[in-house]
Order: structure tokens, then sequence, then C-alpha cells
């Protein structure tokens, strides 16, 4: 479940991809991995991706481990 505000999913490599929709974000994100990075995503792991940037959103401040 998706909330109105729109998810900034960004990679470690410095790509970002907004949507509204959970659907195209997932899509983005595995095309992305395949295409840049030569890796399989799941559609799994791409939804934990969005997670994780879901409440990332919700924590300003924490720096990332890197
Ligand atoms: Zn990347």
């Amino acid at each position: 479940v998706i909330p109105d505000t729109k998810t900034v999913v960004r990679c470690d490599c410095g790509y970002q991809v907004t949507a509204n929709d959970e659907a195209a974000l997932v899509d983005a994100i595995r095309r992305h991995a395949r295409d840049v990075h030569g890796t399989v995503c799941s559609y799994e792991e791409a939804l934990t991706v969005i997670l994780r940037a879901d409440l990332d959103a919700v924590r300003p401040g924490a720096p990332p481990s890197a």
C-alpha cells in the first residue's frame, strides 16, 4: 500500500527515481539494476528497496551507512 505522497528511491550510484505508482517504481528499479549494474533484482527485492526508501523518508537526518 502506497500513500499519496511520492516515494523517492535512490541507488548507491546516484540514480534516483520517483513515481506515484508502486508497480512503476518496481519496474524502474528492476530495469535500472539490470541495465546499469547488470544485476537481477526480483520483484520482492525491489519492494524492499521501496519500503526502505519510505522508512528513510520519515526518518530524515539518518546518515547512510556508507
Ligand atoms: Zn544504481
